[in-house]
């Protein structure tokens, strides 16, 4: 295994069998995270970049088996947050220091082209750096949105593997979900991408293609999160939560890619109460303090027990920071672009 690591450090390349071999051990995930952080380290340095995210709708479109806001479930109180609102959210995350507002929400079809255009030019107003997180749109919509200034686009594979992906996301194709990919680096967003660690039937093979994945598709930004079981859909009596598993796939593809954003998600702080800090440990530079309104935090359940639960967007943030200063790292002073996404526009 120690080999295997050092190769990883050394040449940022790994078979899949290597892989395999490291997510398979048990006994060498410590030197497995130590190495993810001195790599980190190197190429991103000890800045931890934050991004103010914005959940501004909980209606989805879609049925899919883990989520929590999936149409199915009648029991989750709705809500969207108008668009004024939402500019004076990221009107306040600006004041408060943040460089970096990121738009997430199920696939709400009220937010047409037409509202995100106008949403995401008001925020570029602004002077920030937006990322968006609404799930699949034709390329023409991408274009819209690139052409009205939106930075980055975070879109989770979910999984690599194909019938995984389409039993969990009944009506979705996983075809369609690689295109989405493929046309937002053409439209030359920072990708973002991901994905779910511990669904039900998933196997460590998959795992090893999430992360080759990745690296094929040349993303900028990898967040993983460990399942958590929902009460209200159908996975709810799977096991789920595996922090560990996640910790090392989180930590091989900062081996892999070692120049990219990789964030402290906050389904691991979930699983718990440091799950952040390990990640932040283990090769993470990024994480997203919920600046929603508290009220509707609630409301904006993925999955059950979320940490930024019952929070102020004043007091996220300030969690956030004793978090980052309690591990001796700094907040990034710029909007912490992606190096590797840098370096290919210089060489364009
Ligand atoms: N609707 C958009 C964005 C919101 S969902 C989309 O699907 O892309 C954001 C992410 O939440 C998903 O990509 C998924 O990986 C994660 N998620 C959903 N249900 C979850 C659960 N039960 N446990 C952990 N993460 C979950
Ligand atoms: Fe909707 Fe995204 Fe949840 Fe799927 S994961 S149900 S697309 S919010």
């Amino acid at each position: 295994m120690k080999k295997i690591i050092e190769k990883a450090v050394e040449t940022h390349s790994l078979s899949r069998d290597e892989l395999i071999a490291l997510l398979t051990d048990k006994d060498y995930t410590d030197e497995l995270l130590q190495a993810a952080d001195a790599v980190r380290k190197k190429y991103v340095g000890d800045e931890i970049h934050l991004r103010g995210l914005i959940e501004f709708s909980n209606y989805c479109k879609n049925n899919c088996l883990y989520c929590g806001l999936r149409r199915d479930n009648k029991e989750l109180e709705r809500y969207r947050i108008d668009i004024p609102t939402i500019l004076t959210l990221a009107e306040h995350a600006k004041n408060m220091g943040l460089k970096t507002v990121v738009l997430q929400s199920g696939e709400d079809m009220h937010f047409t082209t037409e509202r995100m255009v106008e949403i995401i030019k008001g925020i570029k107003a602004l002077g920030l750096a937006l990322t968006l997180s609404i799930g699949e749109k034709s390329l023409e919509e991408y274009a819209a949105y690139r052409q009205a200034g939106a930075d980055r686009f975070l879109i989770r594979i979910e999984t690599t593997d194909k019938k995984l992906y389409e039993d969990n996301d009944p009506g979705m194709s996983w075809e369609a979900r690689a295109q989405c990919m493929r046309d937002l680096k053409k439209l030359g967003f920072e990708l973002g991408s991901g994905c779910l660690v511990g669904l039900p039937n998933q196997t460590t093979e998959s795992l090893a293609d999430d992360i080759l994945f990745f690296k094929e598709m040349s993303c900028d930004m990898i967040g993983i999160g460990p399942f958590i079981p929902h009460p209200k859909t159908p996975l709810k009596d799977a096991k789920g939560g595996m922090l560990d598993l996640s910790l090392k796939v989180m930590a091989l593809t900062r081996l892999i890619l070692p120049e990219i954003n990789i964030p402290a998600t906050t389904a691991m702080e979930t699983l718990a109460p440091n799950g952040q800090a390990r990640a932040l440990c283990g090769g993470a530079n990024v994480i997203m303090p919920n600046i929603t309104m508290t009220d509707y935090r609630k409301h904006y359940q993925l999955y059950p027990g979320k940490t930024t639960t019952g929070y102020t967007p004043d007091e996220s943030l300030e969690r956030v920071i004793k978090k980052i200063e309690s591990l001796g790292r700094t907040v990034g002073k710029d909007c912490g672009q992606s190096k590797k996404w840098l370096r290919e526009q210089q060489s364009k």
